[in-house]
């Protein structure tokens, strides 16, 4: 599994922050209202989506800061309901809570100390992590739903740093549960997923491999230039 540094977590979060705020910037209704890349979700949806994010990780920022268990969501419904109401927003609306949302995250994330980034949270998906975790779920809901925004940032825009862990990241957490035995390499790295049947060996560009494991769209194909099986959602 890749290495990576709390430093680089923190320099992947601020630069898929700063790309998202980039594409929405000046978006009025028309823009706003287009698809996002997600299905069913408008890029009100994920706008409000990746804003509620920044809350809840301000939530575990609280967390480790004060030891006060304050979990991300209160509950999946409720975490879905507040998505929902947020693509209601107007734009304008949106634009604000996104840009306040990064703000407090960040202004919480610098006030951690030493022992805080060591305390214990838990995370919505119920694994319990060290908070030096926070910036690291921070940069993949900024870099991923950053192309997913459907606004010209692709997988090529998101530092290669960034891409080389997503992928160990989404390889460890896939694990066995893709039910195909699948070898990945881009740039000198490799990636295996355990699974049943013969062996499929996926090489492209780390931005394609990554795109694939996201369950983005891709271009990756086999060497015989077969489609690349799908995988099961991530996420
Ligand atoms: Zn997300």
């Amino acid at each position: 599994m890749t290495r990576r540094t709390l430093e680089d977590a923190l320099s992947w979060s601020a630069a898929g922050t700063e790309l998202f705020h980039r594409a929405v910037a000046g978006w009025g209704e028309e823009q706003y209202l287009a698809p996002s890349g997600l299905p069913g979700w408008s890029r009100k949806h994920l706008v409000a989506h990746v804003a509620a994010n920044a809350d809840a990780l301000c939530n575990l920022v609280r967390w480790a800061a004060t030891g006060e268990k304050t979990p991300m969501y209160s509950s999946p419904a409720q975490r879905d309901a507040d998505i929902a109401a947020g693509a209601t927003r107007t734009a304008a609306e949106l634009t604000t809570s996104l840009h306040e949302s990064a703000e407090r995250l960040a202004v919480g994330v610098a006030a951690l100390g030493p022992a805080q980034w060591r305390s214990e949270v838990v995370t919505a998906q119920g694994r319990t992590v060290p908070a030096t975790e926070i910036p690291w779920l921070r940069s993949r809901e900024a870099c991923v739903h950053a192309v997913d925004l459907a606004a010209g940032v692709t997988f090529a825009d998101l530092p290669a740093g960034f891409l080389t862990a997503l992928a160990g990241d989404i390889v460890a957490k896939r694990g066995a549960t893709a039910g195909l035995a699948l070898t990945l390499t881009a740039a000198g790295d490799r990636w295996e997923l355990p699974g049943a049947g013969d062996p499929v060996t996926l090489t492209g560009p780390l931005t394609e491999v990554v795109a694939y494991l996201a369950g983005r769209p891709h271009a990756l194909t086999t060497a015989d230039g077969s489609p690349a099986p799908a995988l099961p959602a991530w996420l």
